[in-house]
């Protein structure tokens, strides 16, 4: 049987739409997991959802002696949770994940499971000292401000309210990182290759310390992982005009295959093997370059005896902001990339180093 050729055209816009304007922070990923239930159910053979919430899909081929195969996208995303209500629609309130706090002034969120509308408010530039504009807002200057009117809890989580958009090549939205994974893998579910059997964690708590990619790596017990996930580039000319040579990732250059970060030395077979498929079917791919942050693969390597692991991104401008800018090509060549390496994966690839 011909293996069927994920595609991304209309039905696939309009997935990643509804899974970037979902909201699921950490912790909260409920919205983003409803989404994952509805679209693999009809293509899985066994969908579960562990005790932190992970969604587990497993797809078998057909083959003999089929390598076990994890893939893994985390479901939620960075924001805020309110820890205090002060009366009159203000809200203290946490971040949850990595955020620049020189973000939020003036930022646009939605609350809690009815998305209230709120913004981030701050000391305007009028009543604010020298010193105090020179340096980044603290947390306990900066007040959810729901309006009186606004009825939230400690307890509830807040996003960003930008909502997604497709301009021209590119993609906007606040949740590229990671849904543009989550669409990826419901992609490979529904067209899994039969020579291996398909894992699909798509798992929470990724933007706290990989927590949902541990225990998902240990229910699945796989052969080998990957994380497909979206990537900082830092890729804009410097100010006297001249190319910016140390940035991690660039627009346009493809999927970005890790060797090495903070949190992962990556398997040199399977970035071997990446490069290979990459360079043979002619899909353009770039190395992230150093730097910090780290993906899902880093907990899966180190669950149980070890894991083979490797991490593949689609990358973007202005990780962890209210609006995240990534190129329809470079999504469209990760599809393609981890599909095709899917399919040609055999026993052989990680039975010996
Ligand atoms: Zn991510």
């Amino acid at each position: 049987m011909p293996v069927s050729q994920p595609t991304i055209g209309n039905a696939q816009f309009k997935l990643l739409e509804k899974l970037c304007n979902a909201c699921a922070v950490s912790g909260d990923e409920g919205e983003v997991r409803k989404i994952v239930l509805e679209e693999v159910k009809p293509y899985a053979d066994e969908v579960k959802v562990d005790a932190l919430g992970n969604v587990l899909a497993t797809k078998k081929g057909s083959g003999r002696n089929r390598p076990r195969v994890m893939l893994d996208a985390h479901m939620d995303e960075v924001g805020f949770i309110l820890v205090a209500d002060e009366g009159d629609g203000l809200y203290r309130f946490e971040t949850v994940g990595g955020i620049d706090l020189r973000h939020l002034p003036g930022k646009p969120i939605l609350v809690g499971k009815e998305h209230l509308t709120g913004v981030i408010g701050a000391k305007p530039i009028h009543l604010a000292s020298e010193e105090e504009l020179k340096r980044k807002p603290s947390l306990d200057s900066l007040r959810i401000d729901l309006g009186p009117s606004g009825k939230a809890k400690p307890g509830d989580w807040a996003t960003f309210a930008t909502k997604f958009k497709r301009i021209g090549p590119s993609i906007m939205s606040k949740a590229i990182d990671d849904r543009i994974g989550v669409a990826t893998l419901i992609e490979l579910v529904k067209h899994a290759p039969p020579n291996i059997d398909v894992l699909a964690a798509f798992t929470v708590q990724e933007e706290v310390g990989l927590r949902g990619a541990k225990v998902a790596a240990y229910a699945f017990d796989p052969d080998l992982a990957i994380a497909i996930d979206a990537t900082p580039a830092y890729d804009m000319p410097k100010y006297d005009g001249s190319e910016n040579a140390v940035y991690n990732t660039k627009l346009g250059l493809g999927p970005a295959i890790y060797i090495y970060n903070s949190s992962t030395i990556d398997d040199p077979r399977l970035v071997r093997f990446l490069k290979e498929t990459a360079e043979t079917e002619g899909i353009p791919y770039q190395i992230r370059q150093p730097g910090g942050g780290g993906t899902d693969a880093g907990a899966i390597q180190r669950t149980r005896a070890g894991i083979p692991a490797v991490s593949v991104s689609v990358p973007h401008r202005y990780s962890h902001s209210p609006i995240i800018i990534a190129r329809v090509d470079d999504w469209k060549n990760s599809l393609k990339l981890l599909h095709s390496a899917l399919s040609r994966i055999s026993p052989k690839l990680v039975s010996s180093q």
